[in-house]
C-alpha cells in the first residue's frame, strides 16, 4: 500500500532550517519509476544549496541527492530496461543524462546540458528527503545481492565523484596520491584509489578526527592545521605527487599547486565561490594539468562501484560515521557543517 501522504524535508529559503512536514506521495509520470526512499546522504553539496550560494531552489523543494531506496511502481510509458520488479533495492543517480546530445554521444553524459536541468534535490526534480520520490526510470541502477540497500545510498555521490575524478586523473596502480581534505568524498576516494591500487596515497586535511580513518586506506596523513603541510607531504614524496585531488569546498589549490610533481594532475570536485588563481608560469613551466570533474558517468560508474562493493574492495559502512532520523535532519546538516562527519545518512524508513 502506498501512503496518499509521506513524510518529508521541505527547503523554506536560505538560512532557514527544513520543515519537516507531511506532503501528498508523489506519483510517477510518464517514464517514470516511484522510490521508497531508504537513506539519502548528508553531503556537502546540500550546505551550498541551503546556504544560498547555488541557484535557490522554490519552497517547498525537497533537497537530498544520494539516495537509495527500493522501486515500487512504475509510471506509464516505462521500458524498465533492467528488468526491476518492486521491492527491488536500488540507487538513485543524479545524474540522468539524455543519452541523446553531443555529450552523451561523446561518453561525457556527466556534462549532459539535459541532466543539468534535473539533478534530483539539486535543480527542477526533488530529492530523497522524503519517504518516496518520483525520478526518470533511467536513475535507477539495481543493488547487486549481499549490498546493504540504506548504506549504498553513498555509491550516488560521495563515491561516484571521487571514483570519477580518479578515473579523469588517470589514478591506477602506482599512482603516488595527495587527496587535500578528507571529508566524505575525500575519504571515498581514498578508499578507492587503495582498491586501485595507487601508493602512496597521502590524506590531508584540518580536522584531526578525519584524519583517524587510516583503515581507508591512506599510507600516510598530514594534518595541515599545523606546521608546514608541503614539507610534510614532501617527506613522503620529495618530488611530488603523480596526482593531487583537491576535495575541499572552495578550492584554492595552493598547496595543491606545490604538492603535485612536474607533469602530474591537479583534480577538483570541491564546489564553492572561491576563485582559483595559477601563475602562469607555474603551470607552463612545470607542464601542470589541472582539470575540474562534475560527478560521475551514472551508466557505467554506479555499476562498476555496485561491483566493488559487492567484492569487498570497498565498504560504504566504514565510510558511514552517523545515521540520522528525519526528525535529526536540521542536526545532521549542523553538524556537517562543524566536520564532525565522515559521510552521514538520514534514513527514511526502517
Ligand atoms: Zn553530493
Ligand atoms: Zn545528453
Amino acid at each position: 500500500m502506498i501512503p496518499i501522504r509521506m513524510k518529508a524535508a521541505l527547503y523554506k529559503t536560505s538560512g532557514q532550517p527544513l520543515e519537516l512536514a507531511e506532503v501528498p506521495t508523489p506519483t510517477p509520470g510518464e517514464g517514470e519509476v516511484l522510490v521508497k526512499v531508504a537513506a539519502t546522504g548528508v553531503c556537502h553539496s546540500d550546505l551550498h544549496i541551503l546556504d544560498g550560494e547555488m541557484i535557490p531552489p522554490p519552497e517547498g523543494f525537497i533537497i537530498g541527492h544520494e539516495v537509495s531506496g527500493w522501486v515500487v511502481e512504475f509510471g506509464p510509458r516505462c521500458e524498465n530496461p533492467q528488468g526491476l520488479s518492486p521491492g527491488d533495492p536500488v540507487v538513485v543517480s543524479w545524474i540522468i543524462p539524455c543519452g541523446k546530445c553531443y555529450w552523451c554521444a561523446r561518453g561525457q553524459e556527466n556534462y549532459c546540458p539535459y541532466a543539468a536541468a534535473r539533478m534530483p534535490g539539486l535543480i527542477g526534480l526533488n530529492g530523497g528527503h522524503a519517504e518516496y520520490m518520483t525520478v526518470p526510470e533511467t536513475a535507477v541502477f539495481p543493488i547487486p545481492k549481499g549490498v546493504d540497500a540504506y548504506t549504498a545510498a553513498v555509491i550516488s555521490c560521495a563515491y561516484g565523484t571521487a571514483h570519477r575524478a580518479l578515473r579523469e586523473a588517470e589514478t591506477g596502480p602506482g599512482t603516488s596520491l595527495v587527496v587535500i581534505g578528507v571529508g566524505g568524498v575525500g575519504l571515498a576516494a581514498v578508499e578507492l584509489a587503495n582498491a586501485l591500487g595507487a601508493y602512496p596515497i597521502v590524506a590531508v586535511d584540518v580536522r584531526e578526527p578525519a584524519l583517524k580513518k587510516e583503515e581507508l586506506g591512506a599510507t600516510h596523513t598530514v594534518n595541515a592545521s599545523s606546521g608546514d603541510p608541503l614539507s610534510k607531504v614532501r617527506e613522503v614524496l620529495p618530488q611530488g605527487a603523480d596526482v593531487v585531488y583537491e576535495t575541499k569546498p572552495n578550492p584554492d589549490l595552493k598547496l595543491a599547486l606545490e604538492a603535485v610533481r612536474r607533469g602530474g594532475t591537479i583534480v577538483v570536485t570541491g564546489l564553492g565561490t572561491s576563485t582559483i588563481e595559477i601563475p602562469a608560469n607555474h603551470l607552463v613551466m612545470n607542464g601542470i594539468r589541472v582539470t575540474g570533474s562534475l560527478g560521475y558517468k551514472p551508466r557505467t560508474d554506479i555499476p562498476e562501484l555496485l561491483s566493488l562493493v559487492a567484492a569487498g574492495k570497498i565498504n560504504p559502512q566504514r565510510l558511514i560515521s552517523h545515521r540520522y532520523k528525519p526528525e535529526e535532519i536540521n542536526q545532521a546538516y549542523q553538524n556537517l557543517r562543524q566536520g564532525k562527519h565522515h559521510r552521514a545518512i538520514v534514513t527514511w524508513s526502517q
